[in-house]
């Protein structure tokens, strides 16, 4: 078999090529994907160009309105054999994933994983529920239905690949859609087992297509495609505004789910203790989480202690192996990601920040994990999104400090605040700007919840029936009553 078909991770085949159509398709070039554990290259992945991404919108295009037509209840049975089939595979998912984007293996298992097969669960069960309850005008019945849109495009990042690809897919599948999903370059080696798992469990030929390739080069074929219905795109802002210029030839609807700066709003009240752990947990996944509170704003009067027991156990967390259940901290992504987060970190020493904790890289691909103070607000490293292991801090004296600090970025994804007063949490949830803030907790998730971001951390919100909103096309039915013609 060609080393330009297959490859195989840790004991895992997985197939290198694009899938479309219920078919593998190679290209005629290949990049080459690394791990982020060791730099060792894992595989050569066909190289899509826009030929491949014809191919794939035309067999999505060809797939549509079998599927549109196929029953609620048997799209749902087959959402939730894929399911069934992740579950199956759970453990070469999760090892194949911590291979190819340096991820915690063990957040993968019991964590990452299963979420990926209840996402399917979720939204094959909501759409069973999907109504919405039918009303009269002067007697005539109202009826809103959710009609399938066609085909989708959905674009996704290499910091929890299928997690967030499978977030779009499983309701973009559900609400009677074909899919064309494009993971990133850094990572697109679970993507390549979804589509083996779906039609594993009977998704037909061409519903489900996945075409790999560099974003700059696919990109455009796919998001200015007139056959494309819809784009859901999980990525950055520069890439966001390229695709959202490069829908506007069709007015294509775009979902967008951004970065963020977020914050985390320490108050004297709060339970240190609790405050640190929230603090020192923004180091997961080396940093590299959308939702990361990495400006962490401390009341004046505790702030001295605060960095004092967050050094401590910063000091304590294990960086190395992401295979090894007792590591804390894996690598990062890729030498480009490791470059450019020390980039940020000696621009922002350069100008005048302190390394309380850090401030450098470690060995290889591992960034150290790095608490910087002494920080302007209007300062790249306050005002920029690092996506690495890297958190500033500063002080207020009160509330409307603390909000005003909050809200000063041009991001609004999430917030976490901690406090011991309910009041005070009551206050300061309703000034922030941001689409999920978390009180004296943090990433507690639920899909039933709306999931976005306000002002460049995204358009729109995913989630529940929101999901189901932007991958549907609404429809309202208007029906006269009986013998209505007779009467005028
Ligand atoms: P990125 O924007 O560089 O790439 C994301 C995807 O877009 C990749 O698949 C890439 O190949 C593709 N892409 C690149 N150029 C393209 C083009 N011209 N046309 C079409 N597609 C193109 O982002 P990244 O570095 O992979 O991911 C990190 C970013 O994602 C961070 O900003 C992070 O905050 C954000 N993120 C957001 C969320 C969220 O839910 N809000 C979740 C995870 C990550």
């Amino acid at each position: 078999m060609s080393e330009h078909h297959h490859t195989t991770v840790a004991g895992v085949a997985v197939d290198t090529r694009h899938w479309i159509g219920g078919e593998r398709v190679a290209s005629t070039e290949t990049f080459t994907d690394i791990s982020p554990i060791d730099g060792s290259t894992l595989g050569k992945i066909s190289r899509g160009t826009a030929m491949e991404a014809a191919a794939a919108v035309a067999a999505a295009k060809a797939a549509f309105p079998g599927w549109a037509a196929t029953p609620r209840a048997e799209r749902a049975r087959i959402l939730h054999a894929i399911a069934d089939g992740v579950e199956k595979r759970l453990e070469e998912l999760a090892v194949v994933e911590t291979h190819d984007n340096g991820a915690l293996l063990r957040s993968h298992r019991r964590g990452v994983m299963p979420r990926v097969a209840h996402n399917f669960r979720f939204f094959a069960d909501r759409l069973l529920t999907l109504d919405h309850e039918d009303f009269t005008t002067r007697g005539h019945t109202n009826r809103v239905t959710w009609d399938p849109a066609g085909p989708c495009v959905l674009i996704t990042p290499w910091n929890a690949p299928l997690m967030l690809a499978t977030w779009k897919v499983a309701p973009a599948l559900a609400a009677g859609n074909t899919v064309i999903l494009k993971p990133a370059e850094w990572s697109p080696l679970t993507a390549s087992l979804l589509a083996d798992i779906a039609a594993g469990a009977g998704l037909p030929a061409g519903v489900l297509n996945v075409v790999q390739g560099l974003g700059p080069e696919i990109g455009d074929a796919l998001t200015a495609h007139p056959d494309v219905r819809r784009i859901s795109f999980t990525g950055s802002v520069p890439t966001a505004r390229h695709i959202a210029a490069s829908a506007a030839a069709n007015l294509t609807p775009l979902s967008l789910e951004l970065g963020g700066k977020s914050p985390l709003l320490v108050f004297a009240d709060a339970d240190l203790d609790l405050a640190v752990d929230l603090a020192v947990e923004q180091y997961d996944n080396a940093g590299q989480v959308c939702l990361a509170a990495t400006r962490i704003l401390v009341e004046e009067s505790i702030a001295a202690e605060f960095t004092r027991r967050f050094t401590d156990k910063a000091a304590r967390l294990r960086q190395g192996d992401p295979r090894d259940e007792a590591t804390d901290i894996g690598p990062n992504i890729h030498p480009r990601q490791l470059e450019k987060i020390d980039g940020f970190v000696r621009r922002a020493l350069a100008d005048g920040a302190r390394a309380v904790v850090g401030g450098h890289r470690g060995e290889g691909q591992y960034y150290a994990p790095t608490l910087l103070t002494d920080v302007r607000q209007d300062s790249e490293i306050v005002q920029e999104e690092v996506f690495g292991p890297v958190l500033t801090l500063q002080t207020f004296t009160d509330e409307d400090e603390a909000v005003r600090l909050a809200n000063d970025t041009r991001f609004g994804l999430a917030a976490t605040v901690a406090t011991g007063d309910p009041a005070r949490a009551e206050r300061i949830t309703a000034r922030l700007v941001a689409g999920t803030v978390w009180v004296n907790c943090f990433f507690v998730r639920d899909l039933r919840a709306p999931f976005g971001g306000s002002r460049h951390s995204g358009v729109g919100r995913e989630g529940d029936t929101w999901s189901f909103d932007f991958y549907c096309d609404l429809k309202n039915t208007v029906t006269a009553p009986k013998g209505w013609q007779d009467h005028g």
